[in-house]
């Protein structure tokens, strides 16, 4: 498989895809690991993830460099990401062997009871690649404490991340028959799907989502989807300032070039700041150095995937073509890469595929609406539900927006932020199931319920 620089084209690398074959023989090899794995203590089995964070600090110059070149991620974004990650690390050695332990209950004469958090087994994580440490910690590292194995296929757009992921794990001192890195695009992905596991992970778009769940729901084994959204920010007329909403609204849109799954996708404004908070916006945005993402000074990268622009082009296209205002960018950029100009679009409305299909990318909508019934209206109308965001100064009036979202996770006066503290889950078209908290450790086991009586 050859990797290519998103951001100049060049080939970075040639790397070995692996066959259905080689699939076959690692999976035979993580069933054969697991079970030494499992009789391991958490505290043993915590130490080699805690041994991982240590060194993937250690090298975060190599691995950003690494993760820069092949996504076209900003730099600075990168070091943020690891960095950023490493919480997932924490998280665990705070709580990890609390949340895996017995819980044990005392019944009436002499009878007892308790739940036991088993490992499902051998596990499939298949995966995005726009926060590939994000995403791929919250589900391999908690999955192997959970006494599981793990095959791990990262996306092809971010293969060498998963590489060096694969062998950082390894110096940490996880068996080489506990984690296997699955390198290739969707054709391995589906022969994933037809092999043995006790457990499908994915996070990716809905369409993929959807095939996977429907290709293994035969097998009764847990399947969770993190998929894509359409997030809305709703800007209220009580912020206490507008300027401050513009510069954290627009940070929501276009941070990793508009390319994660929690963006802000769509912006609904209050008619009373409406036109001052679009100045802002507007000021904002055009002040973005775009370019080279190994520079420092660079917020906007290129694209990760080339098909990306075609569908921006046509947001963009089908918005003006029903009467939208273009106020930025609307265009890829002339040259090697896959640029697109930050892209701005007002007077915009439902009918327009910008404010109802994932754009995942540097675009954004901005609608005026006249009261909050309308906002929350507007904000619902959507097949996805993974964020919702409202920036007002009344904790009241927020909370009533907020209430009438069908989504996984909302915020009041923040955005586009995940937490390992919380459980990270999509509704409707935005997946299946949770991961991070104690939830996200739970989804990788099974309960056993023990009954005994004292003889
Ligand atoms: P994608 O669906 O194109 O690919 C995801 C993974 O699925 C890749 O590893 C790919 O090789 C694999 N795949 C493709 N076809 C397959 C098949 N037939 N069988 C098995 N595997 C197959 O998604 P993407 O472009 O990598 O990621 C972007 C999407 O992911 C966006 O929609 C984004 O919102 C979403 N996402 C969601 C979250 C979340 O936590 N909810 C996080 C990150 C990204």
């Amino acid at each position: 498989m050859n990797i290519y620089n998103p951001s100049n084209e060049q080939l970075l690398k040639s790397i070995q895809e692996d066959s259905a074959q080689s699939l076959q023989d690692k999976l035979h090899q993580l069933r054969q690991g697991q079970i030494q794995w499992e009789q391991k203590a958490v505290a043993d089995r915590l130490e080699c993830i805690l041994k991982f964070g240590e060194l993937v600090q250690e090298n975060i110059d190599d691995l950003a460099r690494i993760l820069t070149s092949e996504t076209g991620k900003p730099i600075q974004q990168s070091y943020n990401e690891i960095r950023g990650a490493h919480n997932r690390v924490e998280h665990l050695k705070n709580n990890a062997e609390k949340w895996l332990a017995d819980n044990v209950i005392e019944g009436l004469e002499g009878t007892y009871e308790k739940i036991m958090h088993e490992p499902l087994g051998v596990v499939a994580n298949i995966s995005a690649w726009n926060f590939p440490y994000n995403v791929g910690y919250n589900v391999f590292l908690y999955a192997l404490v959970a006494g599981n194995s793990v095959a791990y296929k990262p996306s092809e757009f971010a293969a060498l991340t998963g590489l060096a992921i694969t062998d950082l794990l390894y110096k940490a001192g996880i068996p080489k028959d506990v984690f296997q890195c699955i390198v290739g695009d969707g054709t391995i992905g589906q022969a994933m799907l037809e092999a043995d596991f006790e457990g499908y992970f994915f996070t990716g778009s809905y369409p993929t989502g959807l095939h996977i769940l429907k290709e293994v729901s035969p097998k009764m084994v847990p399947v969770q989807l993190e998929l894509g959204g359409k997030d809305p920010l709703y800007i209220m007329d009580d912020v206490k300032e507008v300027k401050v909403a513009a510069i954290n609204a627009a940070e929501g849109a276009f941070y990793n070039n508009g390319q994660s799954c929690c963006a802000v996708e769509r912006i609904y404004v209050h008619e009373k700041i409406y036109n001052e908070f679009v100045e802002y916006f507007l000021e904002e945005v055009e002040g973005y150095v775009i370019g080279d993402p190994v520079s420092e000074k660079t917020f906007i990268g290129s694209l990760t995937r080339k098909g990306q622009l075609n569908l921006l082009r046509n947001q963009v296209n089908d918005a003006t073509s029903k009467g939208a205002k273009l106020l930025l960018g609307g265009d890829e950029l002339a040259g090697k890469g896959n640029f697109f100009a930050p892209t701005i679009l007002t007077e915009v409305n439902h009918e327009m595929l910008v404010m109802k299909e994932e754009s995942f990318g540097p675009i954004i909508g901005i609608q005026k609406v006249n009261n909050d019934e309308e906002a929350i209206a507007l904000m619902k109308d959507t097949e996805y539900g993974l964020t919702a965001a409202v920036f007002a100064t009344a904790q009241q009036r927020a909370e009533k927006v907020l209430k009438a979202m069908n989504t996984g996770t909302v915020y009041w006066n923040c955005c586009d932020r995940v937490s390992p503290n919380v459980p990270w889950s999509g509704r409707n078209k935005s997946g299946v199931g949770a991961t991070l908290s104690s939830q996200g450790i739970r989804a990788f086991t099974q309960p056993k319920a023990y009954h005994w009586r004292e003889v």
